[in-house]
């Protein structure tokens, strides 16, 4: 299996929805933090900086729209990626969705085939590792082949 160290955070207050995303994302080798409210997420993401964020929008108390306008106020998280998982209804409101800072949606129901698909999209290139054996050590053997002197 792959290891990937993407930091993502998924805050989604539906327990049946937190259950696949984070299912979908472990058994592709990711480690996400999980928030079930608004408040938790902010937090959450203020503590470990994630590089992506999968915000649910149809929240209690606070909803993506407002996470995503209070998320997009803190400089430190200038870098991290805000992407909506929404129902088809609230992506026909997309301008909203853009005006409050996200980066982009994926549309709910989740659609497991391709689910990881579109998270990536939204992810850094990175190099994965495999989680089995042993991690590359800096060496003569992995550094690249020097020009003839
Ligand atoms: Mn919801």
């Amino acid at each position: 299996m792959l290891e990937s160290h993407a930091r993502i955070l998924v805050v989604e207050d539906n327990e049946d929805n937190m259950t696949l995303i984070a299912y979908l994302l472990r058994a592709h080798g990711f480690f996400p933090e999980l928030a079930y409210s608004g408040a938790d997420g902010i937090a959450l993401a203020l503590e470990h900086r994630p590089q992506l964020i999968l915000l649910d929008i149809l929240m209690p108390e606070m909803d993506g729209y407002e996470v995503a306008t209070r998320v997009r106020g803190y400089p430190e998280l200038a870098e991290t990626r805000i992407v909506a998982v929404t129902a088809s209804a609230m992506v026909g409101d997309r301008e909203r969705i853009v005006a409050a800072g996200f980066d982009g949606y994926i549309q709910k129901p989740i659609d497991p085939e391709r689910f990881i698909g579109e998270v990536q999209r939204f992810l850094p290139a990175e190099r994965a590792r495999e989680t089995a054996g042993p991690r590359p050590r800096p060496s003569s053997a992995t550094t690249a082949p020097r020009t003839a002197s």
